[in-house]
Parts: structure tokens; C-alpha cells; sequence
């Protein structure tokens, strides 16, 4: 499905019975291929903008309130737009737009009273980033014809989610949003807050494999491990002050100083600064088009993220087992938060359609559920529907 601005512009007008044409906007979700939780350690990530996107209309309005409607649940959320830096988290979707205004007003940006539109093609908490969509198509219709500095409106989504929303996530599923590249993964150096595209091989195609499930676990889990990463570093900072996150970490440092940690963090941070090494394996296997070598980093991070960060679950195990015993499928990980929604393939493109009979089957007979795929092609990043 794609969202035009016309569908969307209809939609609006419908919902809000307005004269007003509403300007319309888009943010991808994305699909990190590899570098899980390294992020917020200030490390490599790699993810791919999708064609799957978040749609954000937005029209000026005369009752004084920031009102919002999401098509996808069909519901309305409203704060007074003036009062827009007082709001407080209700622990609600209305959260993620309420946050978005909030850090805009802070960075001096009125919050005008309007109407937003929402209307949202990525699959909500499937790892896939339906959140940072959202935040960033909301902030680009709250902008309007205001501009702002690409990596600014990154940070600030961030800043909306972390503080607002309250779960201390990284950069990459806003910056991925905001500079998702046509054709291309993107290498995102999360200490410097650089990127360079990295281009993938024909031969592979990427499929994402949704397994439906949602441990609760999750945003809980989530914390504890930044809370555990922080406490490796603490460790080996005893050793080595120069040491500010895990990304200083080399391997060869960390084999020195693991004694040194205790042991749910000493595991924590071997996913980290291994996975770190993998990501600038996979790019440079990805551009000399070494697919064996792609698959092998796939699985040995999956294996680091069910060993080392105890993030993975049944389902995803299976997916990824299931999968990576099928011919013509080159590698299988989890992808995401954990504990659930997607695992990450590297797909023969002659093989998809066998792929997905195999998984489908074997997934129902284990767990009767039947999972969903979705094809990732990579696509831009955010901005205006015309
Ligand atoms: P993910 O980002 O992996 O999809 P999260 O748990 O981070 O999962 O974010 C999912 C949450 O984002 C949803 O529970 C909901 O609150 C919000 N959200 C995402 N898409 C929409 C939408 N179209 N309308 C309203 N809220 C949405
Ligand atoms: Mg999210």
C-alpha cells in the first residue's frame, strides 16, 4: 500500500469535515539488517529505510487545540496547543505526538492549533519502528513550511521518545527514518552521527518475517540492559579511564579487562563490542558481494543476542533455525528490541516464494500462528508528499 497525498488529503478532510487542504507528509519505518543495541553504546548500525511508511496530514485549525486522529486505531487524541510544554506523558499513543510538540516547543518552535492525520503502513511494535515513524512524520507536519536541519529533527524524535515516551532508546530508528537511502543500507556511526550507504548485492533479497508476537518483557528487558551496559562500562573504566562507552571497547581490550566485570555485563558488553565488528564485516562483505560471509555475521549475531544479550525468545529462535535449514536462504537473525516481532532473512531472490511456504507451514504447526512477511526494499527517507 501506498499512501498517496491525494488518499490522504481525502481522508483528512473527511475526518475533520475542514475546508482547509492539508499538507501531507512521509517517514519511513526501517529494518536494521545488523548492529542490535549497539547505538546507545555509540556504536555501528545498519539499517534500511522501508517502502512502508508512516503519513502524517496536517491543516491549521481555529480551536486553539492540537488535535490528532490515528486511522490505524481510530482515535483521537487533543492537548491545548499553548500549553503544548506542559502536557504530561499519559502512557498512550498520544504520547509519541504530544512528545514530538513538546521538544519542538522547546527548541522555539510555536506549536500552532491544528488537526493531524494519521495513517500508518508500518506493522505497530513488530521491531520494525512504527514509533519513529510516527514521531517523525509528526514533526515534520508540525513543522510545515518551516525547515530544520536533518540530524536536529533526528535527535530531537529522539529526545521526544527517551523523555516524553520514556524509553531511553538510541538514534537509529529516527535517524534511519530521516536519511533512509533509495537502493542502499545505510552504515550509521552512532558516535560520530555519520552515515555512508552501503550498497546491498542483487543476488539477496531482504525479508523480514513478522512472528506475530510480543513478549511483554520487552520494554522492561530493554532498560535493564542499557542500565548493564552502563555498568560494564563503569567496570572497565576502573582499568582505563579513556574508556566513555562500550564503541571504545576493542576486542583485544576487552579480552584484557572481562575479568575485571561482573557477569551479566561482562555478556552484555561481548555482544556489543562483537557486534560492533560484525557490522563493518557485513558492509565490507555486502560491497565484495561474499554472501557466505553475510549469512555467517547474520547468524553469529543472532547467536550473540540469544547467548550474550538474552534477547531473543522460542519464536524467533525457531523462525531463524527454520529458516536458516532451507536452501537458498544465506542468513537469519532477529532484528529489533527483542522478545519478539521480526527476524531479518537474506534471501536467493528464486528462493522467496519457497521460503515463505516453508516458514508459513512450519510456523503454524509449531506455534498456530501464522506469520507475516514483508519484502524490505530500500527506500528514501522522510519528507513532503507532493
Ligand atoms: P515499534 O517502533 O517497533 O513498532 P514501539 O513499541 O516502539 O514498536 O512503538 C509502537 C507504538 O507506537 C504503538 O504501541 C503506538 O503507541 C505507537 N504507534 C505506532 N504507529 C501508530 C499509529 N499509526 N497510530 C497511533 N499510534 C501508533
Ligand atoms: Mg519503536
Amino acid at each position: 500500500m501506498v499512501v498517496t497525498a491525494s488518499a490522504l488529503s481525502e481522508a483528512f478532510l473527511q475526518q475533520f469535515q475542514t475546508r482547509h487542504a492539508p499538507d501531507c507528509f512521509r517517514a519511513p519505518g526501517r529494518v536494521n539488517l545488523i548492529g542490535e543495541h549497539t547505538d546507545y553504546n555509540q556504536g555501528l548500525v545498519l539499517p534500511i529505510a522501508l517502502e512502508m511508511a508512516c503519513y502524517v496530514a496536517v491543516a491549521s485549525a481555529s480551536h486553539g487545540k492540537l488535535r490528532v486522529y490515528s486511522s490505524n486505531l481510530k482515535q483521537t487524541r487533543e492537548w491545548p496547543a499553548a500549553k503544548i510544554g506542559s502536557a504530561l506523558p499519559e502512557h498512550d499513543w498520544g504520547d509519541y505526538v504530544a512528545g514530538v510538540a513538546q521538544e519542538l516547543a522547546r527548541s522555539g518552535y510555536e506549536i500552532a492549533p491544528c488537526d493531524l492525520y494519521i495513517r500508518s503502513e508500518v506493522p505497530e511494535g513488530a521491531g520494525l519502528s512504527s514509533s519513529a515513524s510516527l514521531e517523525v512524520a509528526t514533526a515534520l507536519a508540525l513543522l510545515g513550511h518551516r525547515s530544520m536541519d536533518k540530524l536536529e529533527l533526528a535527535k530531537l524524535c529522539q529526545r521526544a521518545e527517551s523523555r516524553f515516551v520514556g524509553m531511553p532508546c538510541g538514534i537509529m530508528d529516527q535517524y534511519a527514518s530521516v536519511f533512509g537511502k533509495e537502493g542502499a543500507a545505510i552504515q550509521i556511526d552512532c558516535r560520530n552521527l555519520e552515515y555512508r550507504a552501503v550498497r546491498l548485492p542483487p543476488e539477496v533479497r531482504i525479508v523480514a518475517v513478522n512472528s506475530m508476537v510480543k513478549h511483554e518483557l520487552g520494554s522492561s528487558a530493554y532498560r535493564e540492559r542499557v542500565a548493564e551496559c552502563n555498568e560494564a562500562v563503569a567496570a572497565i573504566r576502573k582499568a582505563n579511564s579513556a574508556v566513555e562507552s562500550l564503541r571504545d571497547v576493542t576486542p583485544e581490550c576487552f579480552k584484557q579487562v572481562q575479568n575485571s566485570i561482573p557477569s551479566t555485563p561482562r555478556k552484555r558488553a561481548r555482544h556489543i563490542i562483537t557486534e560492533n565488528e560484525r557490522v563493518s564485516k557485513f558492509s565490507a562483505a555486502a560491497t565484495a558481494v561474499d554472501l557466505a560471509e553475510m549469512g555467517r555475521l547474520f547468524l553469529a549475531s543472532h547467536r550473540s543476542m540469544q547467548h550474550d544479550y538474552e534477547i531473543s525468545c522460542e519464536e524467533l529462535d525457531f523462525l531463524v533455525e527454520t529458516a536458516v535449514s532451507l536452501k537458498g536462504i544465506e542468513g537469519a537473525r532477529m532484528t529489533g528490541g527483542g522478545f519478539g516481532g521480526c527476524t531479518v532473512n537474506l534471501v536467493r531472490p528464486d528462493a522467496v516464494e519457497c521460503f515463505r511456504k516453508k516458514i508459513i507451514s512450519a510456523y503454524e504447526e509449531r506455534f498456530r500462528i501464522t506469520p507475516l512477511f514483508y519484502e524490505c526494499t530500500p527506500a528514501p527517507g522522510a519528507g513532503a508528499l507532493l
